[in-house]
């Protein structure tokens, strides 16, 4: 695809904030070097091709399974942030990620993806957050702790009558669940919602005193999928002053094998503009968390900036789409906490 000068010279421009990246734990789970620098074909995301996608930081999941798998897949982080100082710097505060776009360099920012290895510790999450936690998944559809589980769902379509029985008839937030929800508003961690079921995810919102994120998914209304959210969702979303990050998994994006296609990813990012506005749309890949994103990798990022342009977006409206919004939450997140 062509990239107009004008695409070029905002892509360029803008900070490029990826709200969720698994690529430390899909070396990590390959048994591989830990390392996204050099070319890594085999998987999405590497240091050539995050530069040649102009990305500016992502969400970097480092827990998903037990304590010790967090603390194995932290060290990554400071690794890259040691030995590659020129390309990496860990992003911690908004601040940080403008510098990593004016010094050139990929700010990598501190995500779980899941609370429940946290064993029902505050005092874990809080030595989580010293170590640089800052955005916080609260479950990855694990089973209920007190053995009320809900169906799993991650991987399935359903239909909206689905989604409301959900809403009404599944547990919500356990009460650890609750106290770390307050504890993240305390400390200054993003309470993000991507994987939480329906009747958490009201229950989330309602509770947490600063704006969420829900880091990666898309819309329910284009693909009727249980990671997507409804349009009663995204409007909840807004309510709160939180940003959805509008994702690459295939599934996402269309129930139809012949739907997937980038112009559908697109549609995605116009439905959710349109429903509930430009403050609230971001961008959050999943890449080397799913099998074949659309797009694959990094470098097509310069294309949704041009194909944004072309359904007449404004360069304001993309900015904040690339991270403008992220930033926002967490600049309010930092400022209500304690
Ligand atoms: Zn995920």
């Amino acid at each position: 695809m062509e990239i107009s000068e004008q695409a070029q010279e905002l892509h360029a421009k803008a900070i490029i904030y990826d709200g969720h990246n698994d690529s430390f734990i899909l070396h990590w789970a390959r048994n591989e070097p830990m390392e996204i620098v050099g070319e890594w074909p085999q998987y999405h995301v590497d240091l050539p091709r995050l530069r040649a996608g102009g990305t500016t930081a992502f969400n970097c999941m480092v827990g998903c399974g037990d304590l010790h798998q967090a603390i194995e897949l932290w060290d990554p982080i400071f690794q890259h942030v040691q030995n590659y100082p020129d390309d990496f710097l860990l992003a911690l505060e908004p601040e940080d990620i403008e510098r990593a776009k004016t010094e050139d360099k990929i700010g990598l920012v501190p995500q779980v993806e899941c609370c429940a290895f946290m064993n029902r510790s505050l005092k874990i999450l809080r030595v989580l957050y010293e170590l640089g936690l800052r955005v916080a998944i609260l479950t990855h559809g694990e089973p209920d702790p007190d053995g009320l589980r809900s169906p799993d769902i991650s991987g399935r379509f359903c239909r909206l009558a689905d989604r409301e029985r959900a809403r009404r008839d599944y547990l919500g937030l356990t009460e650890f669940g609750k106290a770390a929800v307050k504890e993240m508003n305390r400390l200054g961690i993003v309470v993000d919602l991507a994987h939480t079921k329906d009747a958490a995810y009201y229950e989330a919102i309602e509770l947490s005193e600063t704006p969420v994120v829900f880091s990666h998914g898309n819309c329910f209304a284009l693909s009727p999928h249980w990671r997507n959210l409804t349009d009663d969702q995204l409007q909840a979303l807004r309510d709160n002053g939180g940003v959805i990050g509008i994702s690459c998994p295939r599934s996402f994006i269309a129930e139809d094998e012949k739907d997937r296609t980038f112009e559908r990813l697109i549609d995605h990012i116009e439905y959710a503009f349109d429903l509930i506005g430009d403050d609230h749309v971001g961008y959050g890949s999943d890449f080397d968390g799913t099998t074949d994103p659309i797009p694959p990798d990094p470098t097509y990022q310069p294309q949704i900036t041009q194909k944004l342009l072309d359904r007449g977006f404004s360069e304001e409206t993309i900015l904040k789409f690339w991270g403008g919004n992220f930033l926002r939450v967490m600049r309010a997140v930092r400022e209500a906490a304690g």
